[in-house]
């Protein structure tokens, strides 16, 4: 048994860049029958061209084609390739043409350059439509010759290695958003997994260098602290595998980080329910020897059989065949184990590319061995490039493309029988919208196989699947995550846009009825229409619904509505009319002296404060952290001892403002969440402050009411427990 630590996912890379001899030994160590000299002009042409043309990296530009044509050495693609590889960028960045390149070529060369030149620029953003048409564009190019595709993505791994050298962050953004969006699935879905998975990685570095440097550090806190564990579990399977007198090479492979980062994310699970981030490959000469394999692991070691697969026996739809299994080995460790032959690996790995091949006597594609492992790379293009033809809305397609290529699907069934195919991870929310969107916004719960199951259960081929209706439409705030269909999704952004909106509406209007009450007027003898009118509303309704999403604030909507009235909290700073002298008491207050509660800090009974005499407004009072304290350190005489009065002296319910900072995910429903917490945790919210909305998140300023600091920290705490919530503190100063 031969054994081997090398990672199969990371292939070498070698400074300085490959040699003109060096290109050409390679490609005649696969294809001996190769024409040198073609090759040789090639490199020459390339070199020639770009001439003093620069990479951002400093090198010359012809390194990147060279390192595009190696790449494609590595998975031995035949010649015609390899050149178009060298010539990718000449008709584009040069003043060669086509013509000069079929002259000197011939057709087979010229047509895949010019099918790379002109393929369309596919991105992640801008229109969807115009995205949604490159992307038609894109495929139906790549269906003539899946070459041109192959040599795309050489070329999009060899900028996805050297994207540090690009001097723009929003060019590494877009780039790497663009790579992780289209081009990794489009890796996948030709079988390519090997490209996939390392330009997932790179782009993930650049889209969330933070989520990436904490996962290769656990990983390299978790291998550190294992190493001996591994080696062990190693040399274990060897050993069982060679007492079996089963011959094969063993090889360790870590998890990758934007593999790891996806479970993390999508299953929310935390690091250690991943199970091991080691998992072990054995390479062997045969089919029968695979087995014999599994069954010399499974008599040594307990199988935990639920994830015992055979995809030998039933290979998945893109042809990957391999055993899986996952047994308690040494000290009880879960271990996963793939087993396969070497072939099963080549198409594993490199796909639709593993089949340049000798086939009577000619070096080139061999379809037919192809097919007879599943993979009809071109014929599942076409289907796509059919899917995005005949259409009326072109950015659906782009959607149900961009699904179909992450996922394979998921068949089950309703209890009548009738076969409902989905995206692999569908959930129960997505069979209900497919089978009718009627049924979808009234589904309440699912049985499945007969047993009720939560909605986020994600369905398994064959399964029977049964939805259990509520009497109205309904739909939570959360469930868009359930699903992963489009057509779900949309579905329950629409109801839970109507339903969200009623609550902003009851929010606000709860917001108005106290603002009125601040400045003395009982709100049902105050016209709601007329107010709104007052507002620039039309209706009421629209008036607090503003107020309730916290785009006007109840002090402005006094000013306009009611010109004439005192507001108290446009006087003193503060919403309330300031409970500062109920509350607050202290040695040597002048009876009479102004005493209100700084809106800095907004302290709350229980918070030790301290008055500072401020020239015409009286005393302030701050909590004793308060960070504007600082600038008056030096007038220490200006300081005045202050205590919180007793509840009871302070007349019983008083209640004070306390200011929060919260950042929620920018999700629908989020802040209806976050109302429902703060009042089921007895704090009344009496002003809202929108500070920021991006695209991943919110931010505001929240006024509470509450009878001290306890409460509010209790409530920060509610907030911080709701999944919707990023951040949640409390302002001091
Ligand atoms: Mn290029």
């Amino acid at each position: 048994m031969k054994s081997s630590g090398r990672s199969e996912a990371s292939p070498p890379r070698s400074r300085g860049y490959l040699r003109q001899y060096e290109l050409v030994e390679r490609v005649l160590a696969y294809q001996p029958d190769a024409d040198e000299e073609a090759l040789n002009k090639a490199y020459v042409f390339t070199t020639l061209r770009h001439g003093q043309q620069l990479r951002h990296s400093g090198d010359p530009y012809y390194a990147h084609p060279v390192a595009v044509a190696g790449l494609l050495t590595e998975l031995k693609m035949d010649q015609a390739t390899i050149i178009a590889g060298l010539l990718h960028d000449t008709v584009e960045d040069t003043d060669a043409t086509v013509e000069d390149i079929r002259r000197l070529f011939g057709d087979a060369v010229a047509d895949l350059v010019d099918g790379v030149t002109k393929l369309p620029k596919l991105s992640g953003d801008g229109p969807r439509q115009k995205q949604a048409e490159n992307f038609q564009k894109f495929i139906l190019a790549t269906t003539r010759d899946i070459r041109v595709l192959i040599v795309k993505l050489a070329d999009r791994l060899h900028n996805m290695r050297t994207i540090e050298f690009m001097p723009r962050q929003e060019s590494r953004l877009r780039i790497a958003r663009e790579t992780i969006d289209i081009y990794a699935p489009l890796a996948r879905r030709v079988g390519l997994s090997i490209y996939a998975t390392e330009l997932e990685d790179h782009a993930f570095r650049i889209i969330n260098p933070e989520a990436y440097e904490a996962i290769v550090l656990r990983l390299d806190e978790l291998l550190s602290d294992d190493r001996a564990t591994v080696a062990r579990i190693h040399s274990d399977i060897e050993n069982v595998m060679r007492q079996r007198g089963v011959a094969g090479e063993l090889y360790g492979r870590m998890k990758r980080p934007y593999s790891i980062w996806r479970k993390l994310e999508t299953k929310s699970i935390s690091f250690k329910d991943l199970g091991d981030v080691f998992a072990y490959r054995l390479i062997v000469s045969s089919v029968d020897e695979c087995y014999r394999a599994l069954a010399a692991a499974h008599q040594q070691w307990a199988v935990l059989s639920e994830r015992f697969k055979d995809y030998i026996s039933v290979p998945k739809p893109n042809g990957y065949r391999s055993l899986h299994t996952t047994f308690l080995g040494p000290g009880n460790r879960r271990v996963e184990l793939q087993i396969r032959t070497a072939e099963m690996n080549a198409i594993a790995e490199r796909g639709v590319a593993a089949h340049w091949t000798y086939k009577n006597s000619r070096y080139g594609f061999d379809a037919e061995a192809a097919r007879a492992v599943g993979i009809d790379a071109e014929a599942e293009l076409t289907a796509f490039a059919d899917m995005l033809t005949h259409g009326a809305e072109p950015e659906e397609f782009l959607e149900h493309a961009k699904l179909q290529m992450y996922r394979d699907s998921v068949f089950v069934f309703t209890p009548k029988g009738k076969l409902v195919k989905l995206p692999a991870g569908s959930t129960p929310l997505d069979f209900a919208y497919a089978v009718h969107s009627e049924i979808g916004d009234s589904t309440v719960g699912a049985r499945i196989n007969n047993v009720e199951r939560p909605l986020r259960t994600a369905l398994e081929n064959g399964d029977v699947v049964e939805i259990l209706r509520g009497p109205a439409p309904a739909a939570h705030a959360n469930w868009e995550g359930l699903a992963v269909t489009g057509r779900a999704r949309s579905a329950i952004r629409r109801l839970t846009r109507s339903a969200e909106r009623g609550e902003f509406i009851a929010i606000g209007s709860r917001l108005i009825d106290h603002a009125l009450r601040r400045i003395g007027l009982e709100p049902s003898e105050v016209s709601r229409p007329e107010m709104a009118e007052r507002a620039g509303f039309d209706r009421f309704e629209a008036l607090s619904e503003a107020v309730g999403r916290g785009r006007l604030s109840t002090a402005d909507l006094l000013s306009v509505a009611f010109p004439g009235r005192d507001d108290p909290a446009r006087q003193q700073g503060s919403v309330e009319a300031d409970p500062a002298p109920l509350l607050v008491a202290g040695d040597g207050l002048t009876p009479g002296v102004t005493l209100h509660l700084a809106e800095c800090c907004s302290p709350l009974p229980g918070d030790r404060i301290v008055g500072l005499l401020a020239p015409e407004r009286g005393i302030e009072v701050h909590v004793i952290d308060c960070a504007r304290l600082g600038e008056h350190e030096e007038a220490s005489e200006t300081w005045i001892d202050l205590r919180w009065k007793p509840r009871e002296a302070a007349g019983g319910d008083v209640l004070a403002v306390g200011r929060i900072h919260v950042t929620t995910a920018n999700r629908r429903g989020a802040l209806a969440v976050l109302f429902k917490a703060v009042s089921d945790a007895q704090g009344n919210i009496i002003n809202i402050k929108t500070l920021k909305r991006s695209v991943d998140f919110f931010d505001f300023e929240f006024d509470i009411e509450v009878e001290d600091s306890r409460r509010l920290t209790q409530i920060v705490a509610a907030i911080r427990a709701l999944s919707v919530v990023d951040r949640a503190e409390r302002i001091r100063g």
